[in-house]
C-alpha cells in the first residue's frame, strides 16, 4: 500500500513533531515559535506493507500580505491532492479561529480527514477528551478520531494502522 498523506493545522499543534516521531528522523523544522515550517516538507514512511509520503504544511493563517497569500494557497494545494488529510489539533487549547478557518477549508473536501487530537499527555481525564472530541466532531466530517502525543509517541502507532487503512 502506498499513499500521500498531507498534515494540516494551525502553527504549534505538533505537526512536525508527529512528522519527525512517524517517520523517526528529525527533518521538519521543529520550534516553539509559529510559522517556523515554511515550505512544504516531504518525509517518507516505510514497513514491509506501506510507503507513505508524509507533506507538512506551512501554518494555515488569515494572509497578511502577499507573502502570506502564497503560503496559504501552497497549504491548501497541499491537501487538495492527497489521499488523506490529518488535521491536527492540540487539547491543551481552546478550538481558536485558526482551527475553525482549516476546517472550513477542508468541509468541502472529498479527502477523508482524520482528527488528530495531540497533547493528550496535557490532559487529565478522559471526560476532558470526551469534550474536545464533541467540539471538534459536532459536523460529523471525520472518518476516524485519534487522540494522540506527538512528543510522547504515545498512540502513534495506532494512528499509522489507521492512515494504513485508509490509504
Ligand atoms: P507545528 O507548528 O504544528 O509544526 O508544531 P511543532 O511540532 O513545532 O510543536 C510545537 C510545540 O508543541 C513544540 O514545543 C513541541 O515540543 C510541542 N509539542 C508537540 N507535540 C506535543 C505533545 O504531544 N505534547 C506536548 N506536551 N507538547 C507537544
Ligand atoms: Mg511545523
Amino acid at each position: 500500500k502506498s499513499g500521500f498523506v498531507s498534515i494540516v493545522g494551525r502553527p504549534n499543534v505538533g505537526k512536525s513533531t508527529l512528522m519527525n516521531n512517524v517517520v523517526g528522523e528529525k527533518i521538519a523544522i521543529m520550534s516553539d515559535k509559529p510559522q517556523t515550517t515554511r515550505n512544504t516538507i516531504q518525509a517518507v514512511y516505510t514497513d514491509d506493507e506501506s510507503q507513505v509520503v508524509f507533506l507538512d504544511t506551512p501554518g494555515i493563517h488569515k494572509p497578511k500580505n502577499k507573502l502570506g497569500e502564497i503560503m496559504v494557497k501552497a497549504a491548501t494545494d497541499a491537501f487538495s491532492n492527497v489521499d488523506l488529510i490529518l488535521f491536527v489539533v492540540d487539547s491543551s487549547r481552546k478550538i481558536g479561529p485558526g482551527d475553525r478557518r482549516i476546517m472550513e477549508d477542508l468541509r468541502g473536501s472529498k479527502t477523508p480527514i482524520v482528527l488528530v487530537i495531540n497533547k493528550i499527555d496535557q490532559i487529565e481525564d478522559k471526560d476532558e477528551l470526551f469534550d474536545i472530541i464533541k467540539m471538534y466532531d459536532d459536523e460529523k466530517m471525520f472518518k476516524e478520531i485519534v487522540p494522540i502525543s506527538a512528543l510522547k509517541g504515545k498512540n502513534v502507532k495506532t494512528l499509522i494502522n489507521v492512515i494504513k487503512e485508509d490509504l
